[in-house]
């Protein structure tokens, strides 16, 4: 620590399966990270990089840590002492870490010199996230946010609801619910008429601006306080009257409590598990279209994909290159999806997961078990 103590933290590097392709997924610092957590995000990886089918596997890391409690230099310390822990584990071709909750560039980039300095020679392709200064992919960060306003968009037009001036619910505003935001807005004409974070959330029926409300969250810390916004609680927003809800903070936060309120007819899971399984069913008897985490927020993953393989191949790609790849793998995949749900008469999350679950288990099975 930077007093000169030292201080244990405890962290997590789960793979769950790599047989289409290898470990995949991102590494959360957050302190309610425990083995558990790690352990069914690294299996919902599996299923998420083959629900868009990537040639990938599935991995979670996690660090149980509350990371504003640290200073930059404390953290930069932790993540390369993660980094070391975890070496002998990871590859470009065998195990490729990626940011998650509380993660970033700047922490990939550790991660990346890191694991350069230990093999001797520059390595890009070992973790994805990075800045784009070190290989990053352009559009990497937006492209969660992204993802899952195109699979929103797809969702809404599966219904017929028109997407210009559909009004829209984002819950957390961070790097998923801000672009999320964003995008839906800039790109689509969707209304954005109310955003939340950990401390609170805001409402305005005339939409918002989700740049100024960024602008706003950084000089503040939070979204609350917005000008000519009405608060509401992260609560509220959830059951507010809207065409699209893009629950994008934590896992666990539709339940059997709230899921009969929730009037929006889109729920796009900008999160890992947002909706718990008892709520599922009550979304999906009220005839509301869930489109699941694995699908809805796979679009982080896609250009994750994207970036390492320009790593691999020395070249750098066009944003709009990136982005269309991205937009027309979220929307075959939907599609997909979208077919099982009809044909099967099956939420979505379970469409995804019987296409996903296929996916490996073909995998596996033609790979054959040996020895
Ligand atoms: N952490 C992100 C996820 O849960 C991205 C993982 C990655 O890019 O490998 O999908």
């Amino acid at each position: 620590m930077d007093d000169g103590s030292i201080k244990v933290f405890q962290g997590y590097r789960v793979q769950h399966n790599n047989a289409r392709g290898p470990f995949k997924g991102g590494i959360r610092y957050h302190p309610n990270v425990t083995i558990d957590e790690v352990r069914a995000l690294a299996m919902w990886m599996s299923w998420k990089t083959a629900v868009v089918d990537l040639p990938y596997g599935g991995a979670k890391g996690g660090i149980a840590v509350n990371p504003k409690e640290l200073s930059e230099g404390e953290i930069e310390r932790l993540t390369r002492r993660y980094t070391v822990a975890i070496a002998p584990i990871i590859g470009p071709y065998i195990d490729i870490p990626a940011p998650d909750v509380y993660t970033g560039p700047q922490h990939m980039a550790w991660i990346l010199d890191t694991y350069s300095q230990l093999v001797g020679r520059f390595e890009p392709a070992i973790v994805t996230g990075k800045p784009v200064e070190l290989g990053g992919s352009l559009g990497r960060k937006q492209a969660t946010g992204r993802g899952t306003a195109i699979a929103a968009v797809e969702a809404a037009k599966a219904l017929n609801i028109p997407i210009k001036n559909a009004t829209v619910a984002v819950q957390g505003y961070g790097n998923v619910g801000f672009y999320a935001a964003a995008v839906i807005n800039e790109l689509y004409g969707a209304k954005v008429v109310a955003v939340s974070d950990s401390k609170g959330g805001i409402y305005n029926s005339d939409g918002l601006n989700p740049q100024k409300v960024l602008e706003h969250k950084k000089k503040t810390g939070s979204v609350v306080g917005f000008p000519g916004a009405r608060e509401i609680t992260n609560e509220e927003l959830l059951t507010l009257n809207v065409d699209i809800l893009i629950p994008a903070a934590l896992e666990g936060v539709i339940t059997e409590k709230n899921a009969n309120e929730v009037k929006a007819k889109v729920v796009a899971e900008g999160a890992n598990g947002p909706t718990t399984p008892e709520a599922d069913k009550i979304l999906f008897e009220k005839g509301i279209l869930v489109v699941p985490d694995i699908l809805a927020n796979a679009g982080g993953v896609t250009v994750s994909y994207f970036e390492w393989v320009q790593n691999l191949m020395r070249v750098q790609w066009t944003e709009e290159e990136v982005n269309m790849k991205l937009h027309d793998k979220i929307v075959k995949a939907f599609n997909e999806v979208y077919k099982i749900h009809k044909e099967k008469n099956v939420d979505m999350r379970t469409a995804a997961m019987m296409l996903a679950v296929q996916r490996v288990a073909d995998a596996v099975k033609k790979r054959g078990l040996w020895p």
